[in-house]
């Protein structure tokens, strides 16, 4: 279209130029005679200058023509990717100002195109590489070693980055996670410096949120790992500095080793993962190596979690009641709802099976919700029968943690206009010791409308007295431990007395667990024990069998 338009300009002129010479060469004619030869040679004189002109214009059109499919040939090659090959020189020296465009263009691309790399290859928060650019660096790194050759992959996540980004907001939480990454490279500096030989450099990544991936392929032996761990480990649980602040977080370390854990990558991470996860549920601030022991934990963890949840969906779950003899006042006797799975395949389950996983994955609001949304029946229906027996359910952490939990229990008391003096809540020692004020105050709230509370398992934790006498309660439960030596042991019963009183000194009822012979239940009664549990009363079972038992009872007493 250019060249088009600039030779009809090239054309154009050749003929003015035609024009002016064949009129310059008449006007300029001394004898201004116009024969047929002197036109002839005015004509020929024009042509001639035509021709001229029209062939220098020609040429100039020509190269700029040419100039310009060059830069449309260098644009087409940018187009497909090529933006280093310089501008051609034809373009250069016949469009100088396209020339200087085009390079500008291009400089403009590639420094845009590195930001568009670095970003999607590095972490903007702590610029470590990102879980593409780890994934891509670590499996190159891998696959250069030597069949034999040695290499250690850490998984480190931090402890209680949540708490920190939850509590002191999300820059800060960034602020910490470069000072991680820092420290990080501090460390593998360090082995870095000790091990200078081609291809041992660390290579530090971060996966996801407080999850790092450290792979380590300069080292010898486990024992090499293990101490790199305990750096990282120690390095991480330095308090850290943030916005005047100190903050302690920690980490859990797992470990895969190559060439025994596994070769590729993808092996490596996955055996890494479930090793930290390990060191997680240890406590913390540990390193764990991997090991097949554990990926088989982790495979019935992980099975027992899917059959909970099935379970839960497909009420599987049922309770048991345990009652408890009344020594102090002969009030009716008070029960323990227990729970129980009957599982499909491998048949009932006790609490110690299941609670635990049902705790840690959190599912233990729903249990626990349906536990408390079926005592509420319960009770309306031995109110049916008239029976009057109050009952005690276990109460997990979680479980008073969530917010609302007291406004479940009335809603759910409500519902089956179940009576709030029937229900008594048992909380564990440790738990009733971590409980924060407010939850406190509700549990207080809710013994004002005569819910009993109670402390389970006392005698297991640690107990801070002060604490205890501040607390709304009304019994505490003596743990099976206290109990089980007091027939055997002049010790065992000076310390189960002594509980006892210092119970009745706190102003609160004591009931015994785990009694289980006529001899120890003897005993706790002569101790001044006010109720007692466990075998030698009776066994945990189920509600017809309960009430036939209480029904029993009731005949033999009257
Ligand atoms: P726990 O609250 O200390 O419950 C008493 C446990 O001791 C029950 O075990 C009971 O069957 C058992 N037991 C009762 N008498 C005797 C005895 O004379 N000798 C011996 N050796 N044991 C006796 P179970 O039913 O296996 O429950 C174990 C634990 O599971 C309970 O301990 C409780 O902490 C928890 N649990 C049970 N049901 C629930 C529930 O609904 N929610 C929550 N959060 N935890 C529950
Ligand atoms: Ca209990
Ligand atoms: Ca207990």
């Amino acid at each position: 279209m250019e060249s088009t338009s600039l030779k009809s300009r090239a054309i154009a002129f050749a003929f003015c130029i035609g024009a002016v010479s064949f009129i310059l060469t008449l006007v300029t004619n001394a004898d201004r005679t116009f024969d047929t030869a002197r036109i002839a040679q005015a004509v020929t004189i024009a042509i001639i200058c035509s021709i001229m002109s029209w062939a220098s214009a020609e040429r100039a059109v020509a190269s700029v023509a040419e100039a310009v499919d060059r830069a449309i040939a260098r644009l087409t090659m940018a187009a497909h990717g090529d933006l280093l090959s310089p501008t051609p020189s034809g373009v250069r020296d016949h469009l100088p100002h396209l020339a200087d465009a085009l390079d500008g263009l291009f400089r403009q691309t590639r420094s845009n195109l590195e930001s568009v790399n670095t970003l999607a290859m590095y972490d903007p928060v702590t610029s470590l590489a990102n879980r593409l650019n780890f994934r891509r660096e670590a499996d190159r790194m891998l696959q250069e070693l030597a069949e034999r050759d040695f290499a250690a992959l850490l998984f480190i996540d931090l402890d209680h980055f949540k708490a920190v980004n939850d509590t002191l907001g999300h820059a800060q939480g960034d602020q910490l996670l470069g000072k991680v990454a820092n420290r990080l490279r501090a460390v593998a500096e360090a082995e870095r410096e000790s091990n200078p030989r081609p291809g041992a450099d660390p290579l530090i990544g971060r996966l996801a949120g407080d999850e790092f991936t450290m792979l380590l392929p300069g080292l010898n032996d486990r024992s090499d790992a293990e101490r790199v761990a305990r750096r990282v480990l120690f390095a991480l649980g330095e308090p850290f500095d943030i916005a005047g602040q100190q903050v302690d977080i920690g980490a859990s370390i797992g470990i895969a080793l190559r060439p025994e854990h596994g070769r590729s990558l993808t092996a490596l991470m996955k055996a890494a993962d479930i090793a930290m996860y390990h060191a997680k549920s240890r406590g913390r601030s540990q390193s764990q190596f991997y090991s097949e022991e554990l990926a088989e934990t982790l495979a019935e963890r992980s099975q027992l979690e899917k059959d909970l949840r099935h379970g839960i969906a497909q009420k599987q779950f049922s309770l048991v009641f345990q009652p408890q003899l009344q020594i102090a006042g002969d009030g009716p006797p008070v029960c323990e709802a227990l729970l129980r799975w009957h599982h499909p395949v491998l048949g009932d389950r006790l609490p110690g099976d299941f609670i635990p996983a049902a705790e840690e994955t959190g599912l233990i609001i729903q249990l626990g919700d349906w536990v408390i949304d079926n005592v509420g029946r319960t009770l309306s229906n031995w109110a049916s029968l008239g029976l009057q027996h109050r009952i005690a359910i276990n109460i997990s952490p979680r479980q008073l943690e969530r917010a609302g939990f007291v406004h479940r229990i009335r809603q759910s008391l409500a519902v089956h206009m179940a009576p709030p003096h029937l229900l008594e809540l048992e909380l564990t020692e440790s738990l009733a010791m971590k409980c924060p004020d407010d939850v406190l105050a509700d549990l207080a709230s809710l013994r004002a409308d005569g819910t009993v509370i109670s402390i389970d398992d006392f005698g297991t934790g640690f107990s801070n007295l002060g604490r205890m006498l501040a607390m709304p309660v009304d019994r505490v439960k003596l743990d099976r431990c206290l109990v089980d030596g007091i027939t055997r042991s002049e010790e065992a019963r000076t310390i189960a007395h002594a509980v006892i009183g210092l119970i009745h000194g706190l102003g609160y009822q004591a009931v015994a667990e785990g009694v289980e012979s006529e001899e120890q239940l003897a005993m706790l009664k002569a101790m001044g024990c006010d109720a007692v549990q466990g075998y030698a009363v009776a066994v945990p079972m189920d509600e017809d069998a309960l009430i036939r038992w209480l029904a029993a009872r009731h005949q033999a007493a009257s």
